[in-house]
């Protein structure tokens, strides 16, 4: 980072003293920076679709954020490179001190903090360019900028108070049951409407600053009526959402800019496309609709979305840890299933402990990954990773589902809707038609699990009572590592 700084600053300097200063010049490099920012958004965007890629495609993202900074503070003049590196050493501090503090469960709380903060920042940048603007008779307000700073306030602050309630929520400060009230409806499409109004005002009468406020009060209090309404364990849908959100409003911002900032425009609206086909993706493998997660009510108080516990009289077969080990000697193909209990015990690093165990004996294992096992799109890619399971062993819902009928055992360990036979026949459970990894078509199937409480769905699951299935009963991280431990007894 210093390095690419340092080197600008030099180029900078050299051209100084070579040539007249030229805004043209200027807005020359400028632009090839935010064009080459552009490209690294789209490059690190691309990179992050594969789990082998990922962290290169953060790294190469973060270069191009870096470059627009730099070409927009400090190619523009807007500031000193001092004040430009202490603010980007505060950054990246906080940053980092964030990212290895925080416990992987909790990362869709941080992430609607980091939207929420976009919102709000959007919604400075348009409060302070109108106040610059209002002032200056050589730069008017036309129409379209008006308008376009109105939304960007309405989006910017529904955003921010949005997210907060998420992070509420997500944190468990907030009870995570959905609230509902009649009227909430009408009451919210009213207070957007109001807002839109506004938003033509300030248009039209570019001197009727106090429509700003207006927008940023209603869109304030809609942004909590909106988001309170939806049970905690959809927040992952909603942050999404909100995210696709906090970029449209940059994008809006960026238009609104003097002269118009490219790059916030570009990343804006990438961030933007990029949330809501998220969204989209995790509606579809949840076979939700979207109107039925942001209007359905959906979920429990629990903000983590474990539905109450269930009746535990139903007929189960059960294996311990010895049994279990005698059972894996000589198998020849194992695929293991993780979800949001793997996430919850912290048990991956007992999962890679096993994988290798049983890898060494000769047993091919695969993980069967469910594109929404867990709270976060990715969840258990991310673990995964983070313990070194290589990719290759990573089969998607597509790529595992034939494996099964090959399989001796297909073991579970913490995922019990993505598993749910129900969703395949029961068109009365509330999961129907959600594809599900079909452990049950193994030869048998080991379920790690604590009880026999229902998951985020809160429905019952006939695996359980299945004639091939064998409930591990336990904390995963517990079970897996006695598992491990009679496996290297025996
Ligand atoms: P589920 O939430 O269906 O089930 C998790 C299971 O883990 C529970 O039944 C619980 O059973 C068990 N568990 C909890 N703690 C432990 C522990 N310490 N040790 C062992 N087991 C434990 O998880 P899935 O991953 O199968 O499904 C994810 C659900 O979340 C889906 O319904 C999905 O639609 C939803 N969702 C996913 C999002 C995403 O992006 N991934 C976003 C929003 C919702 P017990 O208490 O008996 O131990």
């Amino acid at each position: 980072m210093l390095s690419l700084l340092v080197g600008l600053d030099h180029s900078m300097h050299t051209l100084a003293t070579i040539v007249r200063p030229m805004p043209l010049w200027v807005e020359l490099i400028q632009d090839i920076a935010y064009l080459v920012a552009a490209v690294l958004f789209i490059f690190g965007i691309k990179q992050l679709s594969s789990p082998r890629t990922a962290r290169r495609g953060n790294m190469t993202a973060g270069v191009g954020m870096l470059l627009a900074i730099v070409a927009t503070l400090y190619i523009q003049n807007a500031m000193s490179l001092v004040w430009i590196i202490t603010g980007m050493i505060v950054g990246a501090a906080v940053g980092a001190v964030l990212a290895i503090r925080i416990q992987m469960t909790a990362m869709p709380q941080l992430v609607a903090l980091f939207n929420g903060f976009g919102g709000l920042a959007s919604v400075l940048v348009v409060g302070s360019e109108y106040l610059r603007r209002s002032d200056d008779i050589t730069l008017p307000i036309t129409f379209d900028q008006g308008l376009t700073m109105g939304l960007s306030v309405l989006v910017g602050c529904v955003t921010f108070t949005g997210s907060m309630v998420a992070y509420g929520k997500l944190q468990g400060l907030i009870a995570g049951r959905p609230r509902q009230w009649s009227g909430q409806l009408i009451g919210n499409a009213l207070m957007f409407g109001l807002s839109v109004i506004a938003s033509f005002w300030i248009g039209m009468d570019n001197t009727a600053g106090w429509t700003l406020l207006v927008i940023a009060a209603l869109s304030s209090v809609l942004g909590v009526t909106l988001t309170i309404a939806i049970g905690g364990a959809d927040m992952p849908v909603m942050v999404a959402l909100l995210n696709s959100y906090s970029g449209i409003a940059a994008c809006a911002t960026g238009f609104i800019l003097d002269p118009p900032n490219k790059a916030l425009i570009v990343s804006g609206a990438l961030v933007g496309a990029s949330g809501i086909i998220l969204t989209s993706i995790m509606c579809k493998a949840m076979n939700r609709s979207l109107a039925n997660v942001l209007f359905g009510g959906v979920g429990t108080d629990d903000s983590t979305g474990a539905a109450g516990q269930q009746h535990d009289d139903r007929p189960v077969r059960t294996v311990d840890a010895e049994e279990l080990a005698m059972m894996l000697d000589g198998v020849r193909k194992v695929i293991i299933v993780p979800g949001y209990g793997m996430a919850v015990a912290q048990a991956q690093h007992a999962v890679r402990d096993l994988y290798h165990l049983l890898e060494k004996a000769g047993t091919e294992v695969y993980f069967g990954i469910h594109p929404v096992a867990g709270r976060m799109p990715g969840h258990m890619n991310v673990l995964l990773a983070e313990v070194d399971i290589p990719y290759d062993r990573l089969l998607d819902l597509d790529q595992c589902n034939p494996e099964f009928e090959t399989a001796e055992i297909a073991m579970v360990i913490g995922a019990n809707d993505v598993v749910n036979p129900a969703a395949r026949h029961d068109k009365s459970s509330p999961i129907y038609g959600m594809p599900i990894l079909n452990v049950d078509k193994a030869q048998t199937v080991i379920v790690c699990k604590r009880s026999l409480a229902a998951g985020y769905a809160g429905v019952e699951n006939e695996l359980f009572i299945a004639p091939n299935t064998l409930m591990f009963f336990g904390d995963a991280k517990k079970s897996i590592g006695d598992l491990s431990k009679a496996l290297t007894e025996q």
